[in-house]
């Protein structure tokens, strides 16, 4: 297991369509494995492979874990597929590990129906609705090349860019936070871990 580094945005490897996975062998499972221990130390909710590098078609999610109890539900989802949108949509105030610190109200299907290959090679169809639902369809945004600044106006996306690029000019996130660490890894101030009754932020 390994806490893996996050890239920041702006960052040319956020905005790459990932490729599908052929075959689901151990650096498969080893990389869900480490994505889930990356998410956790992060205080993330969601990740996708994208965002620690590996541009294939992976995702993890998590939405009920808790700082005391440890892991909640965990999704694993391999080229996941987005096969039906509720009609009804749902706005929230979305933040992502990608993008420290910056928050904005996306609108997306309140429900999606998703098909995916789970870790032992099996076909699967779920529906993802609630926080669950918002995660999952931020996470295959991500294997895109689509993040969630983009479904908002150019002018705050431009805003929110501009001061990552000022902040990563600045070194402010050259440090990458390990295990053996002495200091303090939350960095984002995020000591509150978010559940679905929260009115505030979650990053994914
Ligand atoms: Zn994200």
């Amino acid at each position: 297991m390994a806490v893996l580094p996050i890239i920041i945005a702006p960052d040319p490897r956020l905005k790459t369509k990932s490729s599908p996975i052929e075959t689901i062998d151990d650096s498969v499972k080893k990389l869900a494995t480490d994505m889930l221990e990356t998410m956790y130390f992060e205080r993330g909710i969601g990740l996708a492979a994208v965002q620690v590098g590996v541009l294939k078609r992976l995702l993890v999610a998590d939405v009920s874990w808790r700082e005391e109890e440890g892991p909640g539900e965990q999704h694993i989802l391999i080229n996941p597929e987005i096969i039906e949108n509720a009609p009804e949509e749902t706005v929230y105030k979305e933040g992502c590990l990608s993008f420290p610190d910056q928050f904005a109200e996306v609108t997306r299907p309140a429900s999606v129906r998703v098909r995916y290959t789970n870790l032992n090679g099996e076909q699967k169809e779920e529906s993802f609705t609630g926080l669950l639902g918002t995660c999952i369809q931020h996470e295959i945004d991500h294997i895109n090349g689509i993040v969630f600044v983009d479904h908002i106006s150019l002018a705050k996306r431009d805003m929110i860019i501009r001061k990552l690029q000022k902040q990563k000019k600045q070194g402010m996130f050259d440090h990458v936070h390990g295990p053996n660490c002495n200091h303090d890894h939350h960095h984002h101030g995020h000591d509150h871990v978010h559940d679905e009754n929260c009115d505030h932020d979650h990053r994914l």
